[in-house]
């Protein structure tokens, strides 16, 4: 019955992507259209250069998205496995540090003797990246990103209240001193192509991407968020008793591509 419910979610989601795409590319072939009508009008005297700019950037949008939705979608290359979150935590620390700017202070906090999850080191990664990649966009004028991690119990009560089954899990927050978002957008964060930001700088594939990936490692993920205090992403991934290999995520793209 999971398995049938995960197969009917994952085909609305895929049902949302397709509207999706239709909706964006249409706009974009659109623009593309407009643009070549003038140049074709224009024949008679110089070829615009500005309208074929207008062309260049709607198809190199259009190619950004495919590239993105590739991304998404893709799912062959999944290779889960008994791994500890402090190191996949650590790895990305110092990537961030150099990608967040002066202007944002990182704090990492790990909590020792944590157990082991089983996921993918490099998704969980891109789940760190895109979180805080969106912390970045909501402190424009600086903050705090805090990521943490611990071990947590889900007892009958809290189970119930989140729809997890009972046990041990591991608990990774991503925390901004940013923007904070209102009711509505916390609603639809998760949808595919959703976004609050200008046109050219988001996809709405962020948060899609990061529900996907820990609903699928068995996880869940929710957002709590004050408007003008910030926002908490608190992921729950279900502990395994698996020993952990201490191996980098580094190691794992070497496994992969055959070295
Ligand atoms: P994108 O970043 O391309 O807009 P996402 O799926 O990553 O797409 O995010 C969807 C929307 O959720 C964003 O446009 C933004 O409005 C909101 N959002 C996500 N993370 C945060 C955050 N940390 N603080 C405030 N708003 C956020």
């Amino acid at each position: 019955l999971e398995a049938r419910m995960q197969q009917a979610q994952r085909l609305e989601s895929l049902g949302q992507l397709a509207g999706g795409i239709a909706h964006d590319f249409n706009n974009l072939l659109a623009v593309i259209l407009n643009y070549a009508s003038f140049i074709v009008e224009d024949a008679t005297g110089t070829p615009s250069a500005a309208d074929a700019e207008q062309i260049a950037r709607a198809a190199r949008r259009g190619s950004d998205l495919t590239h993105q939705l590739l991304a998404f979608a893709r799912r062959e290359v999944i290779r889960p496995r008994p791994l500890n979150l402090n190191v996949v935590v650590t790895e990305v620390h110092q990537m961030l540090e150099r990608s967040l700017g002066e202007h944002i202070a990182l704090t990492v906090r790990t909590t020792a003797g944590l157990p082991s999850v089983m996921a993918d080191p490099g998704q969980l990664e891109q789940v760190l990246v895109n979180l805080a990649v969106n912390a970045r966009d909501a402190m424009p004028t600086g903050g705090r990103l805090t990521i943490d991690t611990a071990p947590v119990q889900v007892d009958a009560e809290y189970a119930a209240r989140l729809d997890l089954r009972i046990g041990s899990y591991v608990r990774l927050r991503v925390s901004d001193t940013g923007t904070g978002m209102p009711r509505e957008v916390i609603d639809k964060a998760f949808e595919p192509f959703f976004t609050t930001k200008p046109s050219g700088q988001g996809t709405g594939l962020g948060l899609a991407t990061v529900y996907g990936i820990i609903t699928q490692a068995g996880g869940t993920v929710r957002i709590y968020s004050e408007s003008g205090i910030g926002t908490t992403f608190t992921i729950l991934l279900p502990a395994t008793d698996m020993e952990a290999r201490e191996a980098s995520p580094e190691e794992t793209a070497e496994e992969l591509s055959g070295h």
